[in-house]
């Protein structure tokens, strides 16, 4: 590769505060809100146009539940809830939590979009959207990360703030910091959604399309997938995930930009499988995502990885800051369909088109946990600045903890709980990673975490 070397030049200041979140996603706002709530002067960078990450601009329209797996002891609140509560007010979400544990929530992700900009709004943060954090290696002084730069088109900035959170989903500012970083040997594929109208015209159709797709798909070149969707709330259409791009790199423009090609064209082939199935059918796509999703990417390196056995057996941890109850859910790369493991022992190997086969991964026993922990160490990287945290999906976790943790209502609360260490951190002036965690924990519940 041929180099050329950037000269170098003055940057302005283009914004100070007190907590800088970098990535916009609910777990990045949500890290933000909480900081803000406490006080604390807060500037959140999004690359995109809107705040919600995957549940906005890659159409993911799913929150699950947030009870314990036999429905007796709700283990997560705060502002997930909160979110859910004021969306349900405009008739934007479909709650499923008594009729399907697993599902929760169902909502419109345009309305979310609006929605998260009125929170936003009412806490007064300084919002940068079409805003990227930028590549130029970020301000250390004294050990501390005291700037980061940003590009939009309003040019290069730099952005000064006491404590950092990268939220980023791909771990761009600790990885650029040096800290360590590492990806899993089989990442989760990745999925392109649509939206449809006139989908009720599809008559039984619409109930076969995974069946379609298996029995039609290698014609089209679409891998074996795993296919779900469901109507949106206060609207016609119907979101459908049912695509599966493998080998993206998260971290590689290259393959990015063959995953957006490649999710839209598998998007067409499927309305063609559809069409030749149903002619007479009238539906029409409505809506493609502003972003291919993804759904695992790099993870940092921290004091703790949390594991598939810490997650499988419900153990407890001292420094828990997040908790969920959704099974291990692995989308598999080397094979068609997924794999579904539950806390109480059993495991469904769903394929598209054929029935589920249940077995056991572990034997029986007289009790089983009902949710698992995510505890706080997991947020930190390794060797990096002390006022640097992440909250996400890029959190240390192998890869059968990740398929279960990553999920939204989980990831929501990390970012609760890295903005409220944030302020935690400059109330106390110490270090983000010696925190007295009592205090970290109350704080979250006092501000509405169900801990
Ligand atoms: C197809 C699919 C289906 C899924 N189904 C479900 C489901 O039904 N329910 C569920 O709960 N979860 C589901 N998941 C998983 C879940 O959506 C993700 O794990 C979760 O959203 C990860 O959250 P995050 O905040 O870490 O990342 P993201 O949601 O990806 O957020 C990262 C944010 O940072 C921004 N950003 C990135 N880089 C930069 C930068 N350099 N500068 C500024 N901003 C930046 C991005 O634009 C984005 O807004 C699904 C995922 C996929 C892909």
């Amino acid at each position: 590769m041929r180099i050329i070397q950037e000269p170098a030049r003055d940057i302005p200041v283009i914004h100070e505060a007190d907590v800088c979140v970098l990535g916009g996603s609910c777990t990045g706002l949500f890290a933000a809100l909480r900081a803000a709530r406490l006080g604390a002067r807060v500037v959140i960078v999004e690359k995109d146009n809107c705040f919600g990450g995957i549940a906005t601009t890659a159409m993911v329209n799913v929150w699950h539940t947030l009870w314990n797996t036999n429905g007796t002891k709700q283990i997560i609140a705060g502002l997930t809830e909160e979110v859910m509560d004021r969306l349900d007010r405009r008739g934007a979400v479909q709650r499923h939590e008594k009729t399907n544990p697993s599902r929760g929530f169902t909502f419109n992700s345009e309305e979310l979009k609006i929605e998260l900009d009125e929170l936003a709004g009412e806490a007064g943060l300084k919002i940068y959207f079409h805003t990227q954090f930028a590549a130029p290696a970020p301000i250390i002084e004294n050990g501390r990360l005291a700037a980061v730069f940003v590009e939009n088109k309003s040019g290069r900035g730099a952005i000064r703030a006491r404590v950092f959170i990268d939220a980023t989903g791909d771990a761009d500012l600790v990885s650029r910091l040096g800290c360590e970083t590492y990806f899993a040997n089989h990442l989760q594929p990745a999925t392109a959604c649509a939206r449809f109208s006139g989908w009720n015209s599809l008559g039984e159709t619409a109930r076969r399309v995974g069946e379609l797709i298996r029995e039609h798909g290698p014609a089209h070149r679409i891998p074996p997938t795993f296919s779900w969707g469901n109507y949106v709330p206060n609207s016609d259409n119907y979101m459908l995930a049912a695509t599966r791009i493998h080998g993206i790199n998260p971290a590689n423009a290259d393959d990015l930009t063959h995953g957006e090609i490649e999710g839209r064209r598998q998007v067409r082939a499927i309305m063609d499988i559809l069409r030749a199935a149903a002619p007479a059918a009238r539906f029409g796509l409505e809506a493609l995502p502003s972003r291919l999703g993804l759904r695992e990417s790099r993870h940092i390196r921290s004091p703790y990885q949390l594991t598939g056995d810490d997650v499988l057996s419900g153990r407890a941890f001292d420094d828990t800051i997040a908790q969920g109850s959704y099974r291990v859910d692995v989308h598999h790369q080397n094979k068609p369909g997924i794999t579904l493991r539950y806390l109480d022992g059993t495991e469904e190997y769903c394929q598209p088109g054929v029935p589920n086969t249940r077995s056991r991964w572990r034997p029986e026993t007289a009790t089983n946990p009902t949710h698992y922990q995510i505890p706080y160490r997991t947020l930190l990287p390794l060797r990096g600045p002390d006022n640097v945290i992440v909250a996400g999906r890029m959190l240390d976790v192998d890869p059968i903890a990740h398929a279960a943790v990553r999920v939204m209502v989980n990831m929501n609360q990390t970012g609760e709980a890295a903005g409220v260490a944030a302020v935690l951190s400059l109330e106390t002036n110490q270090p983000l990673r010696d925190l007295n965690i009592d205090t970290l924990r109350a704080r979250l519940v006092a501000g509405g975490s169900a801990l």
